[in-house]
């Protein structure tokens, strides 16, 4: 369980983000992709919080505009204490050192002209004021801390491997001494043998320096590794956010229920009797389906999902789940939790 003594280093509120669509010669809007359609959560201090959910669920989008790398189409971000949804392109430039970016695609994210002494050098000659000679004494404090030979400072992206690069990418986002990083799948174009070792970079880093992540991830099993507590997303939407153990252990909502059925299980016959299979394609986000977003596909479908929205609930202490099946009037006799007064909603504030 998480620590209370806990504070939230970051509050996300009602985040949405929503990509217009055009269509004809006057390119006229005809619609919108509800990528992210009101997203709200906390992430505390010194905690990894999971985001998990198939490809296409939205959750590399989240992370994008938590740091405000998209322009959110409502909602809020603060981050230790400053709301940067709000803030002039000037002051959230100011602000860009504390919150930083691990990218999925290293290779994609390293620009291969130039060395790695530079790439890591960027963010100091952006944002500081160190004499060259300090610059370049921080970039090979950098590489040691992330297990990059100090040697190899002038050569460039290519001449690493996959795990290598990663390894820079991290450099560079530690480079302005952060508090808080968004990883975006950083593991996932890796070798399977290399992913671990990021892992537990990522890991050391934040005992270390008292890192707080988002780490975004369809590896479950990954996940379940690293993170303190995980929100599962569905549709631009987190479905079920819980403590880690409490989560894995028993999943509430019918999402959760057939995302972790679907992680293998080294025991066939068990794999077998526990497997949820979801029939039908995930609606497409311009046009998802009225009620519970997930009603064309749920097992555990009743009529009330076709026409309410389920709000978030507080089934057990700290843990949260968006279904119809655990509210007070609708609840049935095959949930497993006890549905309890929604006196608190996610981000803990009194409702
Ligand atoms: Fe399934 Fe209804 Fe719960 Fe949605 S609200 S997850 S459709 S039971």
């Amino acid at each position: 369980m998480l620590d209370d003594t806990k504070q939230a280093l970051v509050q996300v509120r009602g985040l949405k983000m929503h990509f217009p669509i055009h269509a004809g010669l006057l390119q006229r809007r005809v619609g919108e992709v509800k990528a992210v359609d009101g997203v709200s959560f906390d992430v505390f201090e010194g905690e990894t919080l999971g985001l998990v959910g198939e490809s296409g669920c939205g959750k590399s989008t989240c992370g994008r505009a938590v740091l405000r790398l998209y322009e959110a189409t409502a909602g809020s971000v603060t981050i230790d204490g400053v709301d940067i949804s709000t803030l002039s392109p000037k002051d959230l430039r100011k602000t860009r050192p504390t919150m930083q970016m691990v990218f999925q695609d290293p290779q994609a994210s390293l620009n291969p002209r130039m060395p790695v002494r530079d790439i890591i050098q960027e963010p100091l000659d952006e944002h500081t004021s160190l004499s060259t000679a300090e610059k370049r004494e921080k970039v090979l404090e950098l590489m040691d801390a992330v297990g990059l030979n100090r040697k190899f400072a002038t050569r460039f992206p290519h001449a690493f491997s996959g795990g290598q690069r990663q390894r820079i990418g991290i450099a560079r986002a530690l480079a302005l001494n952060p508090k808080f990083i968004v990883c975006d799948e950083p593991i996932a174009a890796l070798d399977v043998s290399i992913q671990a070792q990021v892992v537990n970079l990522l890991e050391d880093l934040q005992q270390r320096l008292g890192l707080t992540y988002l780490f975004i991830s369809h590896d479950l099993s990954m996940v379940r590794h690293i993170a303190t507590r995980v929100a599962v997303m569905y549709l631009g939407r987190i479905v079920e956010l819980a403590p880690r153990e409490a989560l894995y252990a028993k999943p509430l909502h019918p999402y959760t229920q057939a995302l972790l059925s679907a992680v293998p299980e080294p025991d066939p016959d068990l794999a077998k009797s526990a497997r949820v299979v979801l029939t039908g394609d995930v609606p497409s986000p311009s046009n998802p389906p009225k009620g519970c977003n997930f009603c064309t596909r749920c097992p555990q479908v009743m009529d009330i999902c076709h026409e309410k929205d389920p709000e978030q609930q507080e089934v057990e202490p700290g843990r949260f789940v968006a279904c119809h099946l655990f509210s007070q009037t609708t609840k049935t006799a095959g949930s497993t939790a006890e549905p309890r007064p929604q006196e608190h909603n996610q981000q803990g504030e009194k409702t």
